[in-house]
């Protein structure tokens, strides 16, 4: 399995370029372009390109690039995935020695391949590029990337680096070691990270979107950051605990305090309004933790049906 014996500066190696690819006809060709200009020096090189379910002109549009470069090859996913289970796709197919995988809209530069091969050449087997922080983004998605990454260290102790993106390099032995995984709600960025070797961070300039528009809608960032805390971690079932213990204490005391005024003073009670107060403010907090119980539980409930990732209609490799 080990192919790579001592880290040289050699070229022969197989390098495999993993891209998934969502309605992007109008980046492949230009990605495929300056893909080409910067692997010139790698001797063999296969560019895996992944098509979730697009329904666009993506698929045709590879398919022109498969005629002109033969280096070029796809996967076609039976439907829209999403990008983090496209990206499983292609990783599981890659080919070589050592697999690099980025997006296709050009925000990830591919003039840092170099780069991050030459890190690969030192002996590092994850190389994970630092999005350095791009005023050309919102404002709101910078700020809340940021505080996504500050939560997850903090509170559930995923020490990701800020900024980190699915830019990055691995070794063929970490790409085997996250094949054999067969996990639902993939957040392969934690999963990296999770399985160690050694890894080494290289930040970045973006670029901008070359064309078409982003599919990361709020609503999937926050499915994504949800599903990242979720599957690795149980703090939020532990604050659960906390807050529902806190809460019930402070109920105690005040439970017994009502007590005592009805056995020692002959005050009556109104108490509707702390009555009605209290129960819903319970009851909001008992949602709240069944919601949280109910997240674990329906991923151990998707999990138990071993259903695969992705279905692939046709490919190429
Ligand atoms: N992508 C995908 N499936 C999806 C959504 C996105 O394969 O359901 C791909 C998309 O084509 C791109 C990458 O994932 O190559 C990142 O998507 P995008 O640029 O929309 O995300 P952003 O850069 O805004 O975070
Ligand atoms: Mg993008």
């Amino acid at each position: 399995m080990e192919t790579r014996q001592q880290p040289t500066s050699r070229t022969d190696f197989h390098l495999c370029i993993v891209v998934p690819c969502h309605n992007e006809e109008g980046n492949v060709a230009e990605l495929h372009r300056r893909l080409c200009e910067a692997v010139r020096p790698v001797a063999q090189v296969t560019f895996l390109f992944v098509d979730d379910g697009s329904t666009d002109g993506t698929l045709a549009e590879l398919g022109r690039l498969q005629a002109q470069d033969d280096r070029v090859r796809h996967i076609a996913l039976s439907r829209n995935f999403g990008h983090q289970n496209a990206l499983k796709a292609g990783l599981d197919h890659a080919p070589g020695d050592v697999v690099i995988s980025m997006d296709a809209d050009l925000q990830h530069p591919p003039e840092l391949i170099p780069a991050l091969l030459e890190r690969w050449q030192a002996g590092f087997d994850v190389v994970q590029t630092i999005r350095a922080d791009d005023r050309r983004l919102p404002w709101a998605k910078r700020m809340t990337t940021k505080a996504f990454h500050a939560v997850s260290r903090r509170l559930f102790s995923i020490d990701l680096p800020p900024g980190a993106s699915d830019f990055r390099l691995l070794d063929r032995k970490v790409t085997d070691a996250i094949r054999n995984l067969e996990e639902d709600h993939l957040f392969l960025r934690g999963l990296v990270q999770w399985a160690g070797f050694r890894q080494t961070v290289l930040p970045f300039e973006p670029g901008s979107r070359f064309a078409g528009s982003t599919q990361y809608s709020w609503r999937r960032m926050f499915a994504l950051a949800f599903s990242g805390i979720t599957s690795f971690s149980v703090m939020p079932l532990r604050l659960a605990f906390l807050l529902g213990f806190t809460i019930a204490f402070l109920a105690g005391i005040y439970g017994c305090y009502v007590i005592g005024i009805h056995l020692f003073t002959d005050r009556t009670v109104a108490g509707w309004t702390s009555t009605t107060a209290s129960v819903l403010f319970i009851g909001g907090i008992q949602l709240i933790m069944l919601g949280i119980v109910g997240e674990y539980l329906g991923k151990a409930f998707m999990e138990g049906k071993k259903r695969p990732n992705y279905l692939i209609r046709e490919r190429s490799i």
